[in-house]
């Protein structure tokens, strides 16, 4: 889709008046929001201003050298496309300008016509880099979020744990991982449609992300079983968590149309020992461990790994 010329902000410097009327008489027909100055300092204070798309410059100020002044201006440039214009078109100064970064040169004099068609070519090229970055964003989300609850997925959840283990590791920090898993869950599906559990899963989804905090990474691990990685929380913290979780849910009602339910879950948790070689996949099985003991005695509580379990379970890291 055409952007309207108006949203494009273009700055000009060029230091004679005139030749600076000449740049910004056809930027302004075609409907640009243009600015013009003649001083370097009052252009560089307008960069930061008002953060242009585009700025177009005609570095030979003041009988300096324009590639001396112009590698300065590309330190305070952002991501905005950089045309150079100037009468000093030696093959040598061209390639100099393209080399430290502009986006084109256009020797001055110039017809107007060809000028304006080389804006909207770096227009163009400026749209389709910004589609291809919101197309990414799209991608990145697409395989790292769990299209359910918009928690993270499986997939990304082993890459962010190896992280933070690193980083406590680095820092003598904590990370704990919280496992969780929807208690006789079947039975929803039994009594009601499989959206009602979709749901059901969805909502448990929501309660988990308002109580985590923004370094936390929630996660669903698949099927009605969540994993949580809390970082930097001590004990007595992340068993107040698990506990206010356990509880939030209990006392939930969860209704849609005519289906309504109550549900509890079982929650087992692992902290990783910045004195033990510990690797994501054993701190998730540890919990993994301490959540099946949570169903073992009955379901609709939470457990803390202990070695103990190691040896009554015999089971071994996936
Ligand atoms: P337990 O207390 O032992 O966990 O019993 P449970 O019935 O919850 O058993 P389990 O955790 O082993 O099985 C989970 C069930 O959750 C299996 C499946 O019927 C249901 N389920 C898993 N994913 C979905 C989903 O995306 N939507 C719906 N509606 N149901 C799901
Ligand atoms: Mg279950």
């Amino acid at each position: 889709m055409k952007k309207d010329p108006n949203k494009r902000t273009i700055l000009v410097l060029s230091e004679e008046e005139s030749s600076l009327q000449l740049i910004l008489e056809p930027l302004r027909w075609e409907g640009y929001d243009v600015k013009g100055y003649t001083s370097y300092r009052d252009f560089s204070e307008a960069i930061a201003s008002y953060h242009p798309q585009m700025v177009i410059v005609d570095p030979e100020l003041g009988g300096r050298d324009g590639v001396e002044i112009f590698s300065q201006l590309v330190t305070i440039l952002e991501s905005c496309s950089t045309i150079v214009t100037s009468a000093e078109a030696s093959t040598e100064k061209i390639t100099q300008y393209l080399d430290l970064g502009a986006s084109d040169f256009i020797s001055a004099p110039f017809v107007p016509l060809e000028f304006l068609a080389r804006i909207r070519t770096q227009f163009r090229i400026q749209d389709m880099r910004d589609e291809l970055i919101d197309t990414n964003e799209k991608l990145q989300s697409l395989v790292e979020i769990d299209d359910l609850t918009g928690l993270f997925n499986m997939r990304s959840l082993y890459q962010k744990l190896d992280f933070e283990i690193q980083r406590a590791r680095r820092f003598s920090r904590t990370v704990t991982v919280v496992m969780i898993d929807m208690d006789k869950f079947k039975s929803v599906n039994d009594g009601h449609d499989h959206l009602f559990g979709s749901y059901v899963i969805s909502e448990v989804g929501k309660i988990i992300k308002n109580l985590t905090r923004s370094i936390d990474i929630p996660a669903r691990y698949g099927g009605d079983e969540f994993l949580i990685v809390l970082s930097e929380t001590p004990t007595k913290g992340v068993e107040f968590f698990c506990e206010r979780l356990r509880k939030k849910v209990e006392d939930t009602v969860f209704s849609q149309g005519i289906d309504t339910i109550r549900l509890t879950l079982s929650i087992g948790y692992a902290t990783f020992d910045i004195n033990e070689e510990i690797h994501a996949k054993e701190l998730v099985r540890r919990a993994d461990m301490a959540l099946f003991e949570a169903k073992r005695q009955g379901r609709n509580q939470v457990i803390e790994y202990r070695q103990e379990f190691d040896r009554i379970y015999k089971k071994t890291a996936a």
